[in-house]
C-alpha cells in the first residue's frame, strides 16, 4: 500500500493566498514518489472569503479536505484540529502564507524514509523578518534555555514533519493552551533538521501583531517552566538578608548617636520598591492561576462547524 502523506494547513483570512497556495503546493506533492497525499486545510473562523476558495478548491479536488471551525481560535488551536482530523502516515503542518516552502517537503519525506520520526525545517535566513521580530525572538529562545526544562529548538517553526506514531503521541498532551513548538520539543522522537531560507509573505499580511507575540512568548515560558513562580523565594530571602542587615545598622546608630528622625527618605524607597516586587511576584502567580483556571474548565480546543471531504468522521 501506498504512503499518505497529510498537510495540515491553517487558514485565517487568506483569501489572496488560497489559489496560490494550491498551486504552489500541487506540484510537489504530485512529485513525491510512491505516495499518497491529503490537504487538510482548517478554516480558522475567517471572516474573508478564504471558506469559499477553500469549498471551491476540495469540491475539484477529493484530496483537498477542509475543516471549516465555528469561530477564530487561534493558530495553535487550528492546528491541532488539523492534526487530529489527518489520517497521513506523515503529517506536515505549513503555513497557508508560502512562507514555509513547499519545495522542502520532498526533502523532508526523504528524511522520513530514512528513518527519521520528526523533520525539522530550520531557517537560517530570517532576513526577510524585521530587525525588532528577529530581536525579540532570540531573546525568546535565550532566556527560554535558562528557565524551562525543554530544550526549544532556535529558530524553527511548526513547518515540520511528524511521522504517525509522533502526531498520536501529540493527542495524548491534553493541555488547552497550546504551545505547539513547545509541545513537539517535549515529545522527542528521532529528529533531523534540514536548511531553508524563510521567505516573505506571499499575499495578505501577518496575523501576529506585537502583543499577540508578547502573550505567545508568556505561553511559552509558562507552559514549561515553573521558574518565575520560584525566583520570588529567593528574591525575598535576599530581601530579608538586606532588610535585617539594615535594621542592625539602624539600632546601632541609634543606641550610639541617638536618634536626630531622618529616614524618610529610607524608609519611602524601601516601602516602594518592595511594594513593587510583591505586585510583580502576585502579577506572576496571577498568569500561573490563570492558566490553571483555563485548564479546569476542560473546554474542548477547538469545535467543528463542518468537515467538508473526509469520508467519515476523523
Ligand atoms: N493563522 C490561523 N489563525 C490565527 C492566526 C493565524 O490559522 O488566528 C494562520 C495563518 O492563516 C497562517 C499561519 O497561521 O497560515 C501563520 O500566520 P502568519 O503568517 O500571520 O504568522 P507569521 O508568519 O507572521 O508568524
Ligand atoms: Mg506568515
Amino acid at each position: 500500500m501506498k504512503q499518505l502523506i497529510s498537510l495540515v494547513v491553517p487558514f485565517y483570512n487568506e483569501e489572496e493566498a488560497v489559489r496560490v497556495f494550491a498551486g504552489a503546493v500541487l506540484p510537489v506533492l504530485e512529485d513525491i514518489p510512491d505516495a499518497e497525499w491529503e490537504v487538510v486545510c482548517v478554516d480558522d473562523g475567517s471572516r474573508d472569503r478564504t471558506l469559499a476558495g477553500l469549498l471551491k478548491l476540495a469540491a475539484a479536488d477529493p484530496r483537498f479536505k477542509v475543516v471549516e471551525l465555528s469561530r477564530n481560535f487561534g493558530k495553535e488551536a487550528a492546528l491541532t484540529a488539523g492534526l487530529d482530523a489527518a489520517r497521513g502516515d506523515a503529517v506536515i503542518p505549513i503555513d497557508a502564507d508560502l512562507q514555509d516552502p513547499p519545495e522542502l517537503i520532498a526533502r523532508m519525506v526523504a528524511a522520513w524514509r530514512d528513518g527519521a520520526e520528526v523533520v525539522l525545517a530550520h531557517r537560517t535566513d530570517r532576513s526577510t523578518d524585521s530587525l525588532l521580530k528577529r530581536g525579540t525572538a532570540l531573546l525568546f529562545y535565550r532566556l527560554n534555555r535558562h528557565i524551562s526544562n525543554i530544550d526549544l529548538p532556535e529558530n524553527v517553526g511548526d513547518f515540520r514533519l511528524l511521522d504517525r506514531a509522533v502526531v498520536e503521541a501529540l493527542k495524548r498532551l491534553p493541555e488547552r493552551q497550546r504551545f505547539m513548538k513547545g509541545l513537539f520539543a517535549w515529545l522527542g522522537f528521532k529528529t533531523v533538521s534540514l536548511d531553508y531560507t524563510r521567505l516573505p509573505r506571499a499575499a495578505g499580511r501577518s496575523k501576529f501583531s506585537g502583543l499577540r507575540l508578547w502573550n505567545f512568548a508568556l505561553e511559552g515560558f509558562t507552559s514549561f517552566s515553573t521558574t518565575p513562580l520560584k525566583i520570588w523565594t529567593y528574591l525575598g530571602g535576599v530581601g530579608a538578608v538586606v532588610a535585617l542587615v539594615y535594621a542592625l545598622f539602624i539600632v546601632g546608630r541609634t543606641i550610639l548617636f541617638g536618634n536626630a528622625v531622618p529616614g524618610y527618605a529610607s524608609i519611602f524607597v524601601a516601602v516602594t520598591f518592595f511594594g513593587s516586587i510583591q505586585l510583580i511576584s502576585i502579577g506572576v502567580l496571577g498568569e500561573y492561576i490563570g492558566r490553571i483556571y483555563v485548564e479546569t474548565k476542560q473546554r474542548p480546543i477547538y469545535l467543528i462547524r463542518r468537515l467538508h471531504g473526509f469520508d467519515a468522521e476523523p
